[in-house]
């Protein structure tokens, strides 16, 4: 799925299940929880974001109320 909710964060490529290698040159894009290739701009609810990215979001709502 790619299409966005509300949350600009909420992709596969900030899940801590996320991990990106090189293949013979091309980029392979994985999900170590479910076992499946995924893309970085693909949409989950099994969506677990990376430390970082919560802090971000947090610092971002922060500010959004200011
Ligand atoms: S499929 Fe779900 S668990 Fe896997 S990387 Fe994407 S959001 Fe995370």
């Amino acid at each position: 799925m790619r299409a966005h909710g509300k949350n600009p964060y909420h992709v596969c490529a900030s899940c801590i299940h996320f991990e990106a290698s090189k293949v013979n040159g091309h980029m392979k894009y994985y999900c170590k929880r479910l076992g499946y290739e995924t893309k970085p701009d693909y949409v989950f609810n099994c969506w677990d974001p990376k430390k970082k990215v919560k802090d971000l979001m947090i610092k971002r709502s922060k500010e959004a109320e200011l």
